[in-house]
């Protein structure tokens, strides 16, 4: 992963959102507030337009601004959840250019602010039910051997994996959990704009 790869990952994400904005809001109106697709939407391309006027001389620098830009963007939930995330991804990435497993280190680094910050488990029905397994694929395949672009990718499958499973589960936090058992039978929104994520950096780097 290198500089360019980091800013092209976050244009990339940018790019999903814009298209999957209205299932994102559709998805937040059955057990939220109908505004996960916008959120996502003003914080990606508000973070596009802020690295756009950036030169930044690490990977960290590209990621911690995306995350600094989605914390002061975005009002829901998922601004101060993913933008903790990308800033403490990016924290540990201080060189132009890093190797799958510091990578595969920064993921796990902005997974564990992700729950640290929102005090959610796997199985609670939120973003983390699509990150942590792909996270875990992330780095099997790092541990194998694998290229960066062989490592998103299955890291990709898992994310959407992770996203469909959180259909049945019960809410525990956020606000599809004021739903109680009424958030069981649809798809979490974050869940879905994570399995995004990964999907875009998949993409990203295989290109
Ligand atoms: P809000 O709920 O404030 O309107 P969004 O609609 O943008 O924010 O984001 C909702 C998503 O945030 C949920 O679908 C869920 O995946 C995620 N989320 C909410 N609370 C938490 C939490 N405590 N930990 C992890 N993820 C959470
Ligand atoms: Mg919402
Ligand atoms: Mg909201």
């Amino acid at each position: 992963m290198d500089i360019d790869l980091a800013r092209t990952w976050v244009q990339a994400i940018a790019a999903a959102v814009d298209q999957h904005k209205d299932h994102l809001t559709q998805l937040d109106s059955a057990i939220g507030d109908a505004d996960h697709g916008i959120n996502m939407q003003r914080g990606f391309s508000a973070a596009t337009a802020a690295l756009a006027g950036l030169e930044p001389d690490t990977v960290g620098a590209v990621l911690v601004k995306t995350g600094t830009t989605l914390i002061s963007t975005v009002g829901g939930a998922s601004g101060p959840l993913y933008g903790g995330a990308f800033r403490a991804i990016g924290k540990p990435l201080d060189a132009p250019t890093v190797t799958p497993g510091q990578f595969a280190a920064a993921l796990a680094d902005g997974l564990a602010s992700v729950r640290k910050l929102g005090a959610a488990a796997p199985g609670d029905k939120t973003m983390i039910d699509a990150y942590a397994p792909a996270l875990a694929a992330f780095q099997q395949q790092v541990d194998a051997g694998a290229d960066l672009a062989a490592a998103a990718l299955a890291a990709a499958d898992a994310a959407e994996n992770g996203m469909r499973a959180t259909t049945p589960m019960q809410a525990r936090k956020g606000r599809a959990s004021y739903l109680g058992a009424r958030s069981i039978g649809h798809q979490d929104p974050g869940a879905t704009s994570t399995a995004l994520i990964f999907r875009a950096l998949a993409e990203t780097a295989v290109a």
